[in-house]
């Protein structure tokens, strides 16, 4: 064994080689290929090995490669900020770079509170989100977390968040079902707001569908409407985080689209950059940028890399890649294709118990009992070993359980790069068929 290298996810364990890449293959150092069915962490959007994106980079850092955000602004990252103003909804057009995704949620968690401080409220500092869901790795963003099995080993570094159910319809933590609940998921949030206090909640925070702690759960219909009306009446601004369904995953450009959403914040991820460079953004609505600019005139959060031109022109340049190539229009139409190939795989084993998502954010939950969707036991590890055999068999898949309680759930994600073609949708299906 080596006695020196790289913290590996599971220490010990062999990981290939990775060689190279070209559109939504992988191949390793034998020339074992890959499709990237889940593009990485749900990131590499573009595919692999795209030369525009390679040859921006290489023009960019032959010009100016990294300055300090208090010293310069730079042109790429000023042109990927106004970008993203054109593409957001609403008034969200000021953007704040920063190079993860959990950074991206914890900046925004900052400026709600900073928002109502500027307008001397200070009890509004905790952040409502809900159980199930994923923000990130870090503290502040753990904690606005709904993920059991990440939050366990630091729980007591957490803050005490208060959290609603999540409208996860297929296992419903309330025991309804949709329409006859009267949505009562969207009402437990202003229970959790009545009972913890509207007057120390700052935001809502919430992924449109929400995808690593659960396998792209989409809301019922009605459900987005009645939070919003909800975060209205306690006046708790909305944060979108759009980490893993923005950019176009889900056939439009941000997730919450679907639903003509408008949040005072947005968080920005993976796809962004279609992991060419580290970046990840949260875009702010004018409302709360105007009330900064008339306190303080400082957002208080940053990192050494924020706003590095040599990710900006990357993620300009990924843009660009996508608007010629007609990517979102793509992911809507395999997305499709893709949701019609799992319903199929659905109906063929009783233990594929339900497929959803939206889009190339697809979701596959196995389960023991597909009529009491009764999951399989936590020790059998049937969606780790559903990986493990795809990933032998030469297909990259996403876990996406152990959010409920830690110790449930057999959820996978398949959201394969947005240039996916018919046929290789197709190939895509039939790995996992056999
Ligand atoms: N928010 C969402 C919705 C995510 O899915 C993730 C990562 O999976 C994050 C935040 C955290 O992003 P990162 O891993 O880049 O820190």
């Amino acid at each position: 064994m080596d006695k020196t290298g790289i913290i590996k996810p599971v220490l010990d364990a062999n990981y290939p080689m990775i060689s190279h890449g070209k559109g939504i293959y992988l191949y390793d150092e034998n020339g074992k290929r890959y499709i990237d069915g889940s593009s990485g962490a749900v990131t590499a959007n573009i595919g692999h090995g795209v030369d525009e994106i390679a040859d921006a980079m290489h023009e960019q850092a032959m010009q100016v490669a990294f300055v300090y955000r208090s010293h310069f602004t730079s042109l790429p990252a000023e042109k990927l900020a106004k970008k993203l103003a054109r593409i957001t909804p609403g008034d969200l057009n000021w953007t704040f770079f920063v190079n993860s995704g959990s950074e991206a949620t914890e900046t925004a968690l900052k400026v709600a509170i900073q928002y109502f401080q500027e307008q001397g409220i200070h009890t509004k500092t905790k952040i409502l989100s809900r159980w199930t869901s994923y923000h990130g790795i870090t503290l502040g963003a753990l904690s606005m977390s709904g993920h059991h099995k990440r939050r366990e080993r630091f729980s007591a570094l957490l803050e005490d968040f208060p959290a609603a159910p999540a409208p996860y319809c297929y296992q419903c933590p309330l025991k309804n079902t949709y329409p006859g609940c009267g949505l009562e998921c969207a009402g437990e949030l202003e229970r959790a707001i009545e009972q913890e206090g509207p007057e120390n909640i700052a935001a809502f925070i919430f992924e449109p569908i929400i995808g690593a702690a659960g396998g792209a759960i989409v809301p019922p219909p009605g459900y987005y409407e009645k939070v919003k009306e909800i975060c209205d009446k306690y006046q708790i601004l909305t944060i979108a985080d759009e980490v893993m369904t923005g950019m176009g995953r889900t056939g439009k450009m941000f997730a919450i689209d679907h639903w003509g959403i408008e949040p005072d914040i947005m968080t920005l991820g993976k796809g962004l950059s279609a992991g060419y460079t580290p970046m990840a953004a949260t875009v702010v609505s004018d409302r709360i940028i105007n009330v900064i600019r008339k306190g303080s005139k400082v957002v208080m959060s940053g990192h050494t890399f924020s706003a590095n031109p040599l990710s900006a022109a990357a993620c300009c340049s990924v843009m660009e890649y996508m608007d010629q190539q007609n990517l979102v229009q793509n992911a809507g139409e395999q997305g499709e294709r893709l949701l019609n190939g799992l319903k199929e795989l659905e109906q063929k084993y009783p233990f594929v118990g339900n497929v959803r998502g939206k889009g190339l954010l697809c979701g596959l939950e196995l389960v023991n009992d597909a009529v009491n969707h009764t999951p399989f036991s936590f020790i059998h590890r049937v969606g780790e070993k559903l990986i493990s055999i795809c990933f032998d068999k030469g297909l990259i898949i996403y876990p996406a359980f152990g959010g409920v309680t830690g110790y449930e759930g057999d959820s996978v994600l398949i959201s394969p790069p947005l240039v996916i073609t018919s046929f290789q949708v197709y190939e895509l299906i039939r790995i996992l068929d056999e």
